[in-house]
């Protein structure tokens, strides 16, 4: 395998010598290679692992005002990487659920009662979660995280590989995990070919504050030109009522939600928002994500990994994108402490080739799901219109077939 590198940015001081082999080196440290991190600092004690990112952590933290649905899978695997008992006071839970078609009255309903009283999952801030995740890295010893630099080069030799960074400094390690989101640098580097396509439509989010309480309700609606999403939040510091918003829109930037002054922006919001909230009104800066599919061809090479968006990445419509990243993780760091204790390989191709299997048939399931209803709800003919809302209606009348959906919501198939 061949030598790639990016133009050099200036140094940082270097690592001591001892800091400077490890196990494995992470490329990534979004919300998919902290987890990752902090899971194998738990579960895996004897390995040492660097996990490098490009990102300045503040800027991280400060930086995303995106919320996280996570499911219940996704929170046992929180637990197993000691996250869990911080995560879930900052998360607001789910209680209910309720789909619109557009300007229909309300088509179908989830509520906690039916599924036994459980919730169906947690609305998070990601700073929220970087925070919690960096303050937990602190804590794991064998753990390094190397924040403001990025990787720009691989050389395989013999049973490792040398990591280089942007500061000119250079790592070793046993096993890479890409862990660096949808332009994945590692995935470039192996040259793994992505199916991909563009949705033409971008999700404009921010969070608003609204007069009633919004009693632990998800709206999704959906519009031609994209889902609308009102999430639930916990109360801000000043105890006003908080939920996020996913506003999809598209056609040209020109004429982006983006280009509006923040009266304008909020009459638009205002327009879709349901009267029960009461008053509205803007409580974070907005901020704008175009919308693609990306599905790498292969998730492993030689002593490398993908996982998370650097493997593939979905439309938000279900708020599923992480929750399939950390079942990834929890795949992954499981077959690799597995490895551990057995004395075996952790970068063995055995090991990347189950993680592989293990893993690309849930990740390709729910990109067809998702891309499916994406598809259906952005069709605007009428007898896709009549077909779609006699469809939810008759889920909404049948109950194995709500419990179904309600299960696959709070990500209890795993
Ligand atoms: C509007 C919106 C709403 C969403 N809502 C949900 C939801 O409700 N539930 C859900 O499960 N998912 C949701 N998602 C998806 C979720 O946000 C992503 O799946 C998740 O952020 C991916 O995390 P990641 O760590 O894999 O990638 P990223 O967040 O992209 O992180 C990659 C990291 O790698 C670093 N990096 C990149 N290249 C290098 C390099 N060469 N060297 C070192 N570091 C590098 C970057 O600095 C970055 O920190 C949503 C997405 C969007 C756009």
């Amino acid at each position: 395998m061949g030598m790639k590198t990016r133009k050099k940015k200036a140094s940082l001081p270097s690592l001591r010598s001892a800091d400077k082999d490890f196990d494995i080196v992470i490329v990534g440290g979004g919300l998919a290679g902290l987890t990752l991190s902090c899971l194998l600092g738990k579960t895996a004690k004897n390995l040492k692992i660097a996990c490098i990112d490009r990102d300045d952590p503040q800027r991280a933290v400060d930086g995303d005002f995106r919320t996280t649905a996570i499911s219940f899978g996704s929170a046992k695997i929180l637990d197993r990487a000691g996250l869990w008992n911080e995560i879930e006071p900052r998360g607001c839970p789910i209680r209910d659920i309720r789909i619109f078609d557009a300007d229909t009255p309300l088509l179908l309903q989830f509520l906690s009662e039916e599924a036994g009283g459980k919730i169906f999952g947690w609305i998070l801030k990601n700073s929220d979660l970087r925070e919690i995740m960096f303050n937990k890295i602190k804590t794991l010893r064998q753990i390094r995280h190397i924040p403001s630099t990025g990787v720009n080069g691989f050389e395989h030799k013999n049973d490792k590989i040398r990591v280089t960074l942007e500061n000119g400094q250079e790592i070793t390690a046993r096993l890479v995990v890409g862990a660096d989101g949808r332009g994945s640098f590692v995935r470039d580097f192996l040259d793994i070919p992505t199916r991909r396509w563009d949705y033409g439509q971008r999700a404009v989010i921010c969070n608003i504050t609204h007069e009633n309480p919004h009693e632990n309700r998800a709206i999704e609606n959906f519009w031609p030109q994209g889902p609308f999403a009102i999430l639930p939040m916990n109360d801000d510091e000043k105890g006003r009522h908080v939920s996020s918003l996913v506003f999809t829109e598209h056609g040209p930037k020109s004429r982006s939600l983006m280009q509006l002054d923040e009266e304008a922006f909020l009459n638009a919001v205002a327009a879709k928002f349901p009267a029960f909230y009461g008053e509205i009104d803007l409580a974070s800066p907005r901020q704008c994500y175009p919308l693609s599919l990306i599905h790498a061809s292969r998730y492993i090479g030689p002593r490398m990994a993908l996982v998370a968006d650097a493997a593939h990445g979905i439309h938000p419509v279900a708020g599923q994108g992480l929750n399939l990243g950390f079942r990834d993780i929890g795949e992954l760091a499981g077959l690799i402490a597995q490895a551990a204790e057995n004395g075996e390989d952790i970068g063995s191709p055995d090991v990347l080739e189950t993680y592989q299997r293990r893993r690309r048939p849930d990740n390709v399931a729910m990109a067809a799901v998702t891309d499916a209803l994406v598809r259906l709800f952005s069709n605007n003919l009428l007898p896709v219109r009549i077909l779609r809302r006699a469809g939810l209606r008759a889920v909404s009348k049948l109950p194995p077939a709500k419990r179904f959906f309600m299960k696959n919501a709070m990500g209890a198939g795993e």
